[in-house]
């Protein structure tokens, strides 16, 4: 809505026709004016550049120049310009919409109220342009932010696997030497260190066994995303079988009950399957009610999102529901090692390797009755990823 004084430029080199518009613009009652005029193509040019004015009204011939020219040489984002002309020009009309003009106007056929309709209706459709380009540059300005944040996370989550990759490797060189020679001193100079310095060696021995476990699990857990992509059809009966075999110590030692039945054949990475469900299942075995033995669950079932969902129900302890995010965190763990040995990688290496597979992993459980981790995995993988 326009609702203040219209500050108009009128360019035009005959002052009969400036009278006309000028009367024109008197007549209308509801809208003030503020009329200016110039008769040349360079005054009109410069006037223009200042930008002091709502609407710019040019007449088409403008001694050895014209409207279109003068339309040409102004930056665009200016006023709106409504080009005039002595006569009705159909052909003038079209290219003078066509270079940019807001709107064409026969000066003969000129009443008040038509040129103030023009007036209004050129300012605000130039008002509504300019509110659509703003949004769209900001849109567009947002847009690059963004793919500048993706390129750089995704930079930086590189930067930060190949770290981890890096400096795991090279941990374990100096930790060995640490723990060989931890070991030879122990045995070497048994005779002549007292219980006390054995306790502390022990403990040494003991930090490094873990350190080697945490190292190794965070190895693995840096391979599944630097490893290459090797999708196979997959058995997951078979898979299971093997994952038994795998865990057959603490199968027997808990006389766990492992029950899986008409698993599907999907296209995976075998090998990080075979990762995924041992970490699911050494952790039911693990995290088992007392003198409870561990009843172990593993179904699947197709969704209506072209992916299986696969259940994997223990009877252990379970998980209070404020935690059901954070152990899927690395190194994130509710127990202590003197409770449960471990590192807390397990999780987060299922959740990486479920993700690869483009499905999500979550848990449901009750504390002291078990718990159900639940996974999708992609049926087409390859499409996705
Ligand atoms: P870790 O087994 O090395 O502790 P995980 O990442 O595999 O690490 O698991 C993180 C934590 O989640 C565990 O420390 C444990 O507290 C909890 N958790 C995992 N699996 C189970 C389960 N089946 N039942 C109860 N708690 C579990």
């Amino acid at each position: 809505m326009i609702d203040r004084l219209i500050k108009v430029l009128l360019v035009e080199d005959d002052e009969d026709d400036y009278v006309l518009i000028r009367d024109l613009l008197n007549e209308v009652r509801e809208q003030q004016f503020q009329l200016n005029w110039v008769t040349t193509f360079e005054d009109a040019r410069q006037t223009i550049q200042q930008q002091q004015h709502d609407i710019y009204l040019v007449d088409y011939r403008l001694g050895e120049h014209d409207g279109l020219e003068l339309l040409q040489s102004i930056d665009q984002n200016t006023s709106p310009v409504i080009i005039l002309s002595g006569q009705g020009d159909r052909e003038l009309d079209i290219t003078a919409l066509r270079s940019g003009a807001a709107d064409y106007l026969d000066k003969t056929d000129l009443h008040s109220s038509l040129l103030e309709h023009y007036i209004r209706a050129s300012i605000e459709r130039n008002q509504a342009l300019r509110a659509l380009q703003e949004s769209e540059q900001k849109y567009r300005q947002l847009f690059e932010r963004e793919t500048q944040l993706r390129q750089e996370l995704s930079r930086s989550n590189t930067e930060l696997q190949d770290f981890a990759y890096i400096a795991s490797h090279d941990l374990q060189e100096p930790l060995r030497a640490i723990s060989g020679y931890t070991k030879l001193l122990q045995s070497e100079y048994a005779s002549q260190l007292d219980s006390t310095a054995h306790e502390y060696m022990n403990f040494a021995i003991e930090g490094t066994r873990r350190m080697r476990g945490l190292i190794e699990d965070l190895l693995t857990y840096s391979r599944v995303s630097t490893s290459e992509r090797t999708f196979s059809m997959v058995d997951c009966d078979r898979l299971i079988e093997e994952v038994i075999s795998n865990l057959q110590i603490p199968i027997e030692e808990s006389q766990a009950k492992i029950i899986y039945r008409g698993l599907p054949n999907l296209m995976a990475d075998r090998t990080q399957l075979v990762q995924l469900f041992q970490n699911l299942l050494s952790n039911a075995l693990k995290f088992r009610c007392q003198d409870i033995p561990p009843q172990i669950l593993i179904q699947a079932e197709p969704t209506a999102e072209e992916s299986w969902l696969f259940r994997v129900t223990d009877n252990g302890i379970g998980i209070k529901t404020e935690y059901y995010d954070r152990i899927f965190k690395i190194f994130k763990r509710l127990h202590t090692h003197q409770e449960y040995a471990g590192t807390g990688v397990g999780l987060a290496l299922c959740r990486k390797i479920v993700e690869r597979h483009g499905g999500k992993i979550w848990v449901e459980s009750k504390l002291e009755k078990g718990s159900t981790f639940c996974f999708t995995i992609d049926r087409s993988p390859s499409s996705k990823l």
